[in-house]
């Protein structure tokens, strides 16, 4: 089954995705984590694609359609995407490319995502990601990396992306709906609940393994 998980920054899109990916037969193809490898690297994509994150702004499309398609060379099926597509012309993109089987947003209010992002610790490492609310540790319980705020975890970049969220990334849903494409689940719950809704919804419509 391929999967696109849609939802607001700070939805829980990243974490969702990495539970499925562990229990489940999934590969999990992030766009922002591929970027943000290629930043720690320092190479000529990570300084273009930081210039735009690090604003809060989103990459431009022929950029990010490339590194998508780098990823899913060999892989037919089986993938969860984590913040790809961003906007109806990435959408169209990957229609030519792969078949997607469902689409499940992510549905959490603006508050709470909020707060999730401001308190939000990603592990340099592995991407793992903590909240200072009830994580107080400097490393990663998984890996032992080092956990930092990542640079667009701040409150500008914040209310910019969720700007963005808003303009470019909302007409999806009305994308994916006219496909049949579209579940919504609840995001403001616990991590464990938003799984769970997240399990069964994809149940309804095949196998997981
Ligand atoms: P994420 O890790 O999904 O929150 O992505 C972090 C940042 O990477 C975003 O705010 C964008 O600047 C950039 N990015 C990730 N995926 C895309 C995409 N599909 N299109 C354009 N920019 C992207």
């Amino acid at each position: 089954m391929n999967i696109i998980l849609l939802g607001a920054p700070g939805s829980g899109k990243g974490t969702q995705a990495k539970l499925l990916s562990e229990k489940y037969d999934f590969k999990h193809i992030s766009t922002g984590q591929v970027f943000r490898d290629e930043i720690a690297k320092k190479t000529e994509l990570g300084l273009i694609a930081d210039s735009y994150i690090s604003k809060g702004y989103l990459v431009p499309d022929d950029i990010t359609v490339d590194v998508l398609k780098k990823n899913l060379s060999n892989l037919q099926e089986n993938f969860i995407l984590d913040g790809f597509p961003r906007n109806v012309n990435q959408a169209e993109k990957l229609s030519d490319i792969v078949k997607i089987d469902r689409v499940i947003l992510i549905d959490a209010k603006e508050e709470i995502i909020k707060e999730r992002l401001l308190g939000r610790l990603t592990c340099i490492n592995c991407g793992e990601i903590f909240n200072k609310i009830n994580y107080s540790l400097s490393h990663c319980s998984k890996c032992g990396g080092e956990l930092i705020i990542r640079g667009d975890d701040n409150e500008e970049a914040i209310v910019k992306r969720l700007e963005v969220y808003k303009v470019a990334t909302k007409p999806l849903i009305d994308f994916y709906k006219a496909k049949k494409l579209l579940s919504v689940i609840d995001g403001n719950g616990t991590i464990p609940e938003q799984f769970s809704n997240i399990e069964k919804e994809l149940l309804k419509f095949g196998e997981l393994n």
